[in-house]
């Protein structure tokens, strides 16, 4: 990206802890940026509730323009309440603004707890498709002219009378394009070959979803197969059942496998290491990510980004935690982290990496927030403040 001398990067800090983590993690963010000689001017701009007290909108447009025109920025998380009636403000930014790939590496910072034997082993990319599957918000509930549209078509037309059982209902439908489950999956094997990884796993539940997350996994594979020479990217379509070793994947090649939505969650944590980069639909990826986010230290350590064309959103994985909100305990690593993989798409690499380096340094010097504190012995408990300003130090 052409990133200009002092680039404007609209920051939203975000709702419920996105009060505490957002300034904090800006302040890390600008004093790496200014430690490698560089300069950011932040915008503030305002969503979820900053947005109902500034603009009486969820999702201003000054907002969404602003990310539109600068093309690189950050949020903190926004609260969705669970029910009818309220759109995923997250959900609407990504789709707005088509921020079709969300990327969440998971990689083991020294000195974090772990469930894990080995947690060091961790080092995953996942790529979840971030505009389709059921995050398209295509839903009825019970009383609606669609649900009954559905019902008789299903009952009537299909046959299925024992699949819906009397009373009320609710329906969603998934859809999984080609055109959206391609450009993830090309998004996926193009970082393999830019950073050196040998193997895209593609994670779906084919078996029983055959038709939207078998689609995901074939097209995925047509990709792989169609564009890319053979010796630089293997698609290999049997992987699901034939032994990894049996498989003869051209030597530097970058392997594309697949496995099923489920079982990929045990491996995960069974052979960590076997696992580079994963590209999936998007509920998949929700769950997945969390679950790998868990075992190196938690939400509050595990970062992301939205990527669209030429554009960037970085956000944590984490949400907006309301029980802690306000209290200036939550922990800032999962934003700041993710303001990382901002600096590395705007070019600035090194001041990535001194972030990473210095959230790395200060938790292994024993010095974290509550929720890593709660997992040690010996560690000193600060608060979302006090650890920023440990990390600047
Ligand atoms: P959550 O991620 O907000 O919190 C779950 C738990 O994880 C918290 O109770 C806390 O114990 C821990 N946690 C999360 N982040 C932490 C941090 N930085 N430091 C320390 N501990 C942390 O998930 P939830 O409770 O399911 O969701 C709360 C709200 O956030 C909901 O409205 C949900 O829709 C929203 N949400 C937003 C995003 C987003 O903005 N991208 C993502 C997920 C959830």
């Amino acid at each position: 990206l052409d990133v200009p001398e002092k680039p404007i990067v609209p920051i939203i800090h975000g709702d419920g802890i996105g009060q505490d983590v957002g300034p904090a993690a800006q302040k890390v963010l600008e004093a790496a940026a200014n430690a490698t000689g560089r300069d950011v001017s932040w915008m503030r701009v305002y969503a979820g509730e900053s947005g109902r007290e500034k603009y009486d909108e969820n999702l201003p447009d000054d907002t969404v323009n602003a990310i539109d025109e600068f093309r690189v920025a950050i949020k903190g998380p926004l609260t969705t309440p669970v029910g009818a009636g309220f759109r995923s403000l997250n959900v609407a930014l990504r789709q707005t603004l088509d921020f079709y790939s969300n990327v969440r590496p998971t990689y083991y910072l020294d000195g974090v707890p772990s469930p894990m034997k080995a947690p060091e082993e961790m080092d995953m990319v996942t790529f979840r498709e971030n505009t389709e599957d059921v995050y398209a918000g295509i839903e009825w509930e019970e009383g609606t002219e669609e649900v009954e549209q559905v019902r008789e078509f299903v009952e009537d037309e299909m046959g299925f009378d024992d699949v819906m059982h009397d009373g009320p209902i609710g329906i969603g439908i998934k859809p999984i394009t080609e055109f959206g489950s391609k450009r993830l999956v090309r998004k996926a094997i193009d970082y393999a070959l830019e950073h050196d990884r040998d193997k895209v796993t593609l994670v779906g539940k084919g078996n029983i979803m055959k038709f939207t997350e078998g689609q995901f996994t074939e097209w995925g594979m047509e990709v792989a197969d169609e564009e890319y020479d053979d010796e630089e990217v293997f698609a290999a379509p049997d992987s699901l059942w034939e032994e990894q070793d049996d498989i003869d994947v051209p030597d530097e090649a970058v392997m594309v496998e697949s496995r099923l939505a489920d079982a990929m969650l045990q491996w995960m944590q069974l052979r960590t290491d076997e696992f580079s980069v994963l590209a999936m639909p998007n509920l998949n990826g929700d769950y997945l990510s969390d679950a790998a986010g868990a075992q190196i230290g938690g939400l509050g350590i595990a970062p992301g980004a939205n990527f669209g064309d030429a554009r960037v959103l970085a956000e944590p994985v984490h949400g907006s935690a309301p029980k802690r909100a306000g209290q200036n305990k939550a922990n800032p690593t999962a934003m700041t982290l993710s303001g990382r993989l901002m600096f590395d798409y705007m070019g600035w690499k090194d001041a990535g990496d001194l972030v990473r380096d210095a959230v790395e340094e200060t938790i292994s010097s024993g010095k974290v927030t509550y929720d890593l504190e709660r997992q040690l012995d010996d560690a000193e408990k600060l608060g979302t403040d006090e650890y920023a300003e440990a990390i600047v130090d």
